[in-house]
Parts: structure tokens; sequence; C-alpha cells
């Protein structure tokens, strides 16, 4: 936990969210300002800055993540979908603790 990081505080529950999946290890929650008719994040409990941070030990971390994406989005009646991870200042990331975008429905994808 990182105390100045505002997914560390909605992991605890300091902050509340409109969570839609939790586990031990991952939470997932609408954004708060959603680009997409369906847009959540699927985020992991563990502090990690951003994919540029990971290392071999998070492999079993990134790919739970990932699988949760057409899990999560097939249970929201999703056909399809879209996933982004802005990883990086110069990769349009805001929130430095990891976090994978998923879309459904038609995009308008920020400029960065
Ligand atoms: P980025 O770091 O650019 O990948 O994006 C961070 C995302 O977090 C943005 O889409 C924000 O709308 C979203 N966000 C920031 N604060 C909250 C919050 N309290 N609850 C839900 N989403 C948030
Ligand atoms: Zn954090």
């Amino acid at each position: 936990m990182s105390a100045d990081c505002i997914f560390c505080k909605i992991a605890s529950g300091d902050i509340p969210s409109k969570k839609i999946y939790e586990d031990e290890d991952v939470i997932v929650f609408n954004d708060i300002h959603p680009i997409a008719p369906v847009h959540f994040l699927i985020v992991p409990k563990l502090h990690i800055e951003s994919l540029l941070s990971c290392e071999g030990q998070h492999q079993t971390l990134l790919g739970r993540m990932l699988l949760l994406a057409p899990k999560l989005a097939k249970e929201q009646g999703l056909p399809g979908f879209r996933i982004m991870i802005n990883t990086g200042h110069e990769g349009g990331q805001e929130v430095f603790h990891i976090h994978l975008h998923v879309f459904g429905g038609s995009v308008s994808l920020p400029k960065t």
C-alpha cells in the first residue's frame, strides 16, 4: 500500500468505488470518467507503479488480470471489448498504480 495512492485507497475501502468484482489479489470497478458505454478498471491490490515496473514475479498476477477481462466482459453482456494499459507519463498514465482499462461499446480514445 502506498499512502498517497488513490487506487490503494480504493482497494482498502478507504475511498468508495462502483465495484464490480473483488478477490484477494484484484479489485475491479467502473471508471469515474467513462469514455465508453462500459468502462471498468482491473487493478491489482499490490501497489505496482506501472507496466514499466513489472518483473517476472508479477507474471501470474498480470495473467490473472488479463483473464478477468473476458470473464467480466461476458458477465456484462459484451460481445467484444478493448483493453488499454497506459504506461508512463508519455503513455498517458495518470494514476501510477498499474491498471487495465476494459472498454465495451464505441470508445472515444483520449488524445495524448
Ligand atoms: P490512466 O492512469 O491514464 O490510465 O487513467 C486513470 C483512470 O482512472 C482515468 O480513466 C480516471 O477516470 C480513473 N479514475 C481516477 N480516479 C478514479 C476513482 N476514484 N474511481 C474510479 N476511476 C478513477
Ligand atoms: Zn497504489
